[in-house]
C-alpha cells in the first residue's frame, strides 16, 4: 500500500489485514504515514469544558451524563456565557488552541440556541478555534453555528453500525449520519471517532474506522477513546482493553485517515506516559488537557507539559494574532457578553 494515500473505499478484510499484523510492523507503517502529512514531533492541544452536564434524554450505556441511569453526577443546568468565555481565556493562557464545548442534550433546544451562538462567537473573539457537541443538529442549527464562527462539530459514531444498538437505543446510526451530513453542507470541520472497551469485537472496531475512513471526506479531527468505566452504568462492569490492542486501533486510525488529527481522548488519565507515548509513535497528535473532559478526570495541564518535553514534543501552533490585538479582542469580547441580554437565567 502506498503510504500517503487518501482512500474512501476500504473493506473488511482490508483493515482487518491491518489490525492482524505483527506490532511493530504496525506501527512502523502508521509512523511513516504520519511522518508524510505531519511534524512528527507536535501535538495539537484542546481543551474541553462541560456546558450542560447531566440529565440527558440518551441511553448511551457507557455515559455517566445519560438521565437513565443513576451515577451520582450532580446536573447542571446550561452554564452562563461569561463563564464559558472565563473559562476559555484560562484555557488560552495555558497553551490550548481549541475550545470544546459540550452539552448533554439529545439536540439544541430553540431557547438554548441563542446563548449557544454567544458562546461561540465569544470564544473566536478570543482567537481560539470553536468545537462544539450538542447532539442531534437541524440543517438550521447547522448553518446558524457554522454562521457564528463554529469551527467543528463533534459528533461521534462511537462503534460499527452492528454493534451500535447494544450500546444505544434513543438515536439511530442514521440520524447521526445525517448531522455529520448536515456539518459538512455548512462549511465545518467534523470532529468524530469512537469508544473501545464496550465488548465490541475486532470487526466492529474496524468497522467503525471504514464508516469514518469511507465518508466523502475524512473527520479532521478523529477521537479514540477508552471506555472509562463510571459505577451506576451498564457498562462499569466491561472488561479492559488490552493496551497493545488500544494502540493498534490508533495506529490503524492513523494509515486510513492519514490526514487527520487522531485525537488520544477519553482515559488517558488511566493510561500510563509509556503507553502515551506509544499512542504519539502511532500517529495520535492531539490531546485534551488542562480541564475536566466532560464529566471525566484528565491529567494536569502541568503533567502533560512535563511529558512532552521529556519526549521532545511541543503544542501545535495556529496562526495568531500580534500579541495586542489579541488581548484587545480577548477584552472586546468579554465587555460585549457583560452587556449582553443573553446571559442564561439559571432558574
Ligand atoms: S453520550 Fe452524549 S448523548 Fe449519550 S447520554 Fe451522554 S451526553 Fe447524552
Amino acid at each position: 500500500m502506498t503510504a500517503s494515500v487518501t482512500r474512501h473505499d476500504w473493506t473488511l478484510a482490508e483493515v482487518l489485514e491491518l489490525f492482524n499484523q505483527p506490532f511493530n510492523d504496525l506501527l512502523f507503517q502508521a509512523q511513516t504515514v504520519h511522518r508524510t502529512h505531519f511534524d512528527p514531533n507536535r501535538v495539537q492541544v484542546s481543551t474541553l469544558l462541560s456546558i450542560k452536564t447531566g440529565a440527558c434524554p440518551e441511553d448511551c450505556k457507557y455515559c455517566p451524563q445519560s438521565g437513565h441511569y443513576n451515577t451520582g453526577l450532580d446536573k447542571e443546568k446550561l452554564m452562563e456565557v461569561e463563564k464559558v468565555l472565563k473559562a476559555a481565556a484560562d484555557a488560552k493562557a495555558i497553551g490550548s488552541t481549541r475550545f470544546c464545548m459540550g452539552a448533554a442534550w439529545k439536540h439544541p433546544s430553540a431557547k438554548d440556541m441563542p446563548y449557544v451562538l454567544k458562546m461561540v462567537e465569544g470564544v473566536k473573539a478570543l482567537g481560539m478555534e470553536t468545537c462544539m457537541t450538542l447532539g442531534k443538529l437541524s440543517k438550521e442549527q447547522t448553518e446558524a453555528l457554522a454562521e457564528a464562527g463554529l469551527d467543528y462539530y463533534n459528533h461521534n459514531l462511537d462503534t460499527s453500525p452492528e454493534f451500535y444498538g447494544n450500546i444505544i437505543t434513543t438515536r439511530t446510526y442514521a440520524d447521526r449520519l445525517e448531522t455529520l451530513s448536515h456539518v459538512r453542507d455548512a462549511g465545518m470541520k467534523i470532529c468524530s471517532g469512537g469508544i473501545l472497551g464496550m465488548g465490541e469485537s475486532l470487526k466492529d472496531r474496524a468497522g467503525l474506522l471504514i464508516q469514518l475512513a469511507n465518508l466523502p471526506e475524512h473527520p479532521e479531527s478523529v477521537p479514540i477513546n477508552m471506555l472509562v468505566k463510571v459505577q451506576g452504568t451498564p457498562l462499569a462492569e466491561e472488561q479492559d482493553v488490552d493496551p497493545f490492542d488500544f494502540i493498534r486501533m490508533l495506529a490503524v486510525a492513523r494509515i486510513m485517515m492519514p490526514k487527520s488529527h487522531v485525537r488520544l481522548s477519553a482515559g488517558r488519565e488511566q493510561m500510563n506516559e509509556q503507553m502515551q507515548s506509544l499512542a504519539f509513535f502511532a500517529g495520535a497528535n492531539s490531546i485534551f488537557y488542562g480541564e475536566k473532559l466532560l464529566t471525566t478526570g484528565n491529567p494536569q495541564a502541568d503533567k502533560d507539559m512535563q511529558l512532552f518535553a521529556r519526549l521532545g514534543i511541543k503544542p501545535e501552533e495556529r496562526e495568531e494574532h500580534a500579541d495586542e490585538v489579541h488581548q484587545a479582542a480577548i477584552e472586546q469580547a468579554l465587555v460585549e457578553q457583560r452587556d449582553s441580554k443573553l446571559f442564561y437565567s439559571a432558574v
